[in-house]
């Protein structure tokens, strides 16, 4: 099993086991796709309305930054 394949995988359970427990993102959240300023790995993050800076910390690096 390659790497990025291993890591769809992983996704995938993340997202399965989020929607069995019925944590679904509440209407009006923003949802970004911030690219890691450090490994270029895209992070789904998750904005309260009218918010646009979120802290996140990269799922790939650990490298804590916040969105653009
Ligand atoms: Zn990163």
């Amino acid at each position: 099993m390659s790497k990025q394949a291993m890591r769809e995988e992983t996704e995938r359970l993340v997202r399965e086991a989020i929607e069995r427990r019925g944590l679904t993102i509440k209407q009006g959240d923003t949802r970004i796709d911030a690219v890691c300023g450090k490994c270029g790995a895209t992070n789904k993050v998750t904005a309260p309305k009218g918010e646009n800076r979120v802290r996140y910390t990269c799922k790939d690096c650990g490298h804590a930054q916040a969105t653009l």
